[in-house]
């Protein structure tokens, strides 16, 4: 099902959007050499139920997982990069994180990710990865807007990618996001311009391009839900929540504030 939001739940979504984002960076703020990841997690269940919104994550069961995620948060790390599962791990000068959220409060659901390294180093391999996810996002974004089609974004993020050398994995992309987390139209992150649903005011849809360094191949980790390269590099991942409007589209997941 493809949802279109009235105004009134558009104005929802851009306080959900609002959320996630102030979260995920007042974490990124606390995230230091040190840091463990269930911290991270109790962090973030926290500063939801102190927002008086709901996880899309703590109950979340799909098939392709094993049971309730159970957390509220993703993490991860270096060769991790989808659905990361926190774990009793501190965080080492030089790690690549990702952290990924979606909350859902007033009925509708915002999701956003971010990949940064921990500590003071700045690993070339790394800061590149990054810096590709988000040219990717931001490329995919200026693709979106009415009349446009899903194959023009997923084309557009998917022409970064392969211009910065990185394989494409397209078993997981972006989706529509609404009511629940995940929603039709999946958004792949490659594609052919001109092809696929086409886009309307009122979509929210959450582009997600993600890559690895040297494959494109996942593996599972024995957590049952954490996807790993299947070669050990490094991966990334960059995600924002997008609402349609009539002339273009406005990123609702970009931060207003964080807290210390
Ligand atoms: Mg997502």
């Amino acid at each position: 099902m493809i949802e279109i939001l009235n105004p009134t739940l558009l104005a929802r979504a851009k306080a959900s959007g609002a959320l996630v984002a102030d979260i995920l960076h007042t974490l990124k703020g606390r995230t230091t050499v040190g840091t463990n990841l269930l911290d991270i997690d109790r962090w973030a269940e926290k500063m939801i139920a102190e927002a008086g919104a709901q996880s899309c994550y703590v109950d979340y069961a799909p098939s392709f997982g094993r049971g309730p995620f159970g957390h509220y948060i993703c993490t991860a790390v270096n060769d991790a990069v989808l659905h990361g599962l926190p774990h009793d791990y501190a965080l080492a000068d030089g790690d690549l994180l990702t952290l990924d959220l979606a909350v859902s409060k007033g009925g509708v659901a915002a999701d956003a990710a971010i990949s940064f390294v921990v500590g003071d180093t700045r690993p070339a391999e790394s800061i590149a990865l990054i810096e590709t996810t988000e040219r990717a996002l931001a490329a995919g974004i200026a693709a979106a807007g009415p009349g446009a089609r899903i194959g023009d974004l997923s084309h557009a993020i998917g022409a970064v990618l392969r211009e910065a050398g990185y394989p494409i994995n397209t078993e997981f992309g972006g989706h529509g996001i609404g009511s629940t987390m995940h929603q039709d139209p999946h958004v792949p992150n490659t594609g052919r311009p001109g092809r696929g649903y086409k886009l309307r005011p009122g979509l929210l849809l959450a582009l997600e391009p993600w890559v690895m360094a040297d494959t494109s191949q996942l593996v599972t980790d024995a957590d049952g839900w954490t996807l790993r390269s299947a070669t050990g590099c490094r991966t990334a991942h960059s995600e924002h929540t997008i609402a349609i409007t009539d002339d273009g589209a406005e990123i609702l997941t970009l931060p207003t504030r964080t807290q210390p």
